[in-house]
This record gives structure tokens, sequence and C-alpha cells, in this order.
């Protein structure tokens, strides 16, 4: 993903002055998307369950208010501490709040980097908390959310993981539309630590704006693939900034044409029946995915960059934090302070 980002900016950079007139407005409007929140319980710096529930009483909260059905994506690694009831309580709040749950394997490996044997192990060891509160609803762990993307280097490794991922009644959750919200979250984190109200607001502000301009790229994208658009499946994340953001990313929504509808329902366009086959490093989503399948380009020409004070501001943030740090969605970056 990072690689193609680069590749990317480079595009952007020929392109600034067409930026502002995406014509993303001009579409129609019948549009669908289903969100998906990655990294439950909370995504970023999460020192407490009590620190994690703020964040998540208000995703929750804003949810119901729009009456949305997303699926959560749970890492359960993060459940490894002190207050580790406190931390599954923070899940059965999804389910309270009529949510779905699904595996983002236990410690949010990358398959590219970790033999297909042991990767299957972290997803079952993935299912051990999250599995039981599903099923005593009545329910059932479906869905299956690669960390980073990453779908393997080989096609014999990700025939092996997915054929287990069957076995196990699992689907494979794509993704078709992202908005890079994981590099926005750590520094808008910084800024509410450090007192920085305004700050904050600025990081959200330019959250909002980079997330309108994508979201319309998106629609223009799918067009150009299958000549109509198919419902998207929105990666987010559970963190403090778009529980923040929900009402402004209502509002994106509601302007681009999109309603909220559930994973299962997204995933019943027949868009997703498109075979992918793409096999490399790059954590690509899944319309660049496809556009290979189908031999059609996708119009990179026209694609928002994320402003690069705060890319740059997240790679600072990451780095301070580990030395060997890598990001949420590029797990090769190569990090230089
Ligand atoms: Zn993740």
């Amino acid at each position: 993903m990072i690689a193609v980002r680069w590749k990317r900016a480079a595009r952007a950079m020929l392109v600034l002055s067409a930026l502002t007139a995406l014509p993303s407005a001009g579409l129609t409007s019948s549009g669908r998307v289903a969100l998906t929140f990655d990294d439950l319980p909370v995504f970023g710096k999460f020192e407490s369950a009590a620190d994690g529930a703020e964040v998540t009483d208000r995703l929750l909260a804003g949810m119901t208010r729009h009456r949305w059905k997303v699926t959560g994506f749970v890492n359960e690694v993060q459940l490894e501490a002190a207050d580790r009831p406190q931390r599954i309580a923070l899940l059965q709040q999804w389910l309270d709040a009529g949510m779905d749950l699904g595996n983002h394997t236990f410690s949010h490996l990358s398959l590219n980097t970790t033999p297909v044997d042991a990767y299957i192990a972290d997803v079952a060891r993935g299912e051990l908390v999250t599995s039981p509160l599903l099923a005593a609803e009545g329910r059932r762990e479906r869905w299956f959310r690669y960390p980073y993307l990453e779908t393997g280097t080989t096609v014999a490794e990700r025939a092996t993981f997915e054929h287990w991922l069957r076995s196990r009644r699992y689907r494979v959750a794509p993704v078709t539309m992202e908005n890079s919200d994981w590099q926005f979250s750590a520094p808008y984190d910084d800024a509410v630590e450090r007192g920085d109200a305004r700050g904050a607001a600025a990081i959200k502000r330019s959250y909002l704006a980079f997330t309108r301009r994508i979201v319309g790229w998106y629609r223009l994208a799918g067009r150009a693939l299958f000549g109509r658009q198919p419902a998207f499946v929105f990666l987010l994340h559970a963190s403090r900034l778009n529980a923040a953001s929900l009402e402004g990313l209502a509002g994106i929504l509601r302007a681009e044409g999109l309603r909220v509808v559930s994973l299962d329902a997204g995933m019943r366009d027949p868009a997703y029946r498109t075979p992918d086959r793409y096999v490399g490093r790059d954590g690509n989503e899944w319309l660049e995915r496809w556009s290979s399948t189908l031999h059609r380009d996708l119009p990179f020409e026209s694609i928002p960059e994320v402003p690069s004070a705060i890319a740059a501001s997240d790679m600072r943030l990451e780095f301070k934090e580990d030395p060997r740090a890598v990001s949420p969605l590029g797990g090769d970056i190569p990090l230089t302070p």
C-alpha cells in the first residue's frame, strides 16, 4: 500500500490543480456503502479500558443515532491487559448496539511476512473471545479482514490460508473505499493528549476535507471499473478521530448519495464476484486488484493525496513510539527518523 501511495503521490504532484475540480458532486446518487471499523476495541493509543470506553461510547452513540449497522474487526491481543474483563466489555458494547464483529488476526500480523501455519494459528487465536461473544447471542463470527490488506506473496500461501478460512466458514471482507484515516489518527491523538484543541480541530478539518475528496474519487473509480457505481466496503478504524468525526463522515456520505448498508447487503453486489488474482507485496484495496483482473485503468491521475504535513507527522509519531514501527496499512515501510 505504501509503495502504491508513493506512486500515487508522484502522480498527484502532476495534477494538483485538478484536485479541486473532482466532478463527484455531479454524479447521480443511489449509492450504497458498508462501513467497517478495524483494530477493535480501539485503534491507536489505548492505555486503559476506561480510556477506550470514551472512544467506544462515542463511536457507538453516533452510529446508533444514524441507525448504521457496521462490522468491527477485532485484534484480541488488545485484550491482554490487567483490565481484560473491561476490555472484553467494550466488544460486548458493539454487539449490544447491534453491530457485527469479525476477525482481524489475534496480533495484527501480515501474511506477507508470516509463515502460513503461524498465520492460521494467529487467526484461530483471534477468535477465542469474539466467537463465544457472538455465539452467546446465537450469532457466528463470519468475516475476516487481512491486516495491512496484505494477502501473501505467493498463490500457494494465499490458497492455503483461504482454504482454511472457508473450512471455518469465514468470508474475506474486501476493501473498496478507504480514506487513510490511520495517518490522521496519530497526529490527532497527539494533539488531544497535549491539550492542543486548536491543533486537533485543524487535523479533524483536514481529515474530513480529504475524506470528502477521496470518497468522490472512489465513486469515479468504481464507475471506471464497472460502468456503474458498485456498493462500497469502506475501511475505517475504531479511532478517537473517527469517534469525534462521525457527524462529519455522515454528512459526507449523505452529500455523496451513499446510503449505509450492512456488510452482508453490500457484499451481495455482483461486483464482489469479480476474481481477485493479485499476488504481490502491496496491500492494495480491491478496486485496484480488480483493475488488473479486468484490464481497466483507475483514474489515478485525479486521486487526492493525504496532506504531506499529516503524513510526515504520522511517521514522526510512529517512529517516536517504536523505532521499528510499521504503519497500520503499510507493513513494509522503510522508516527513517
Ligand atoms: Zn488493522
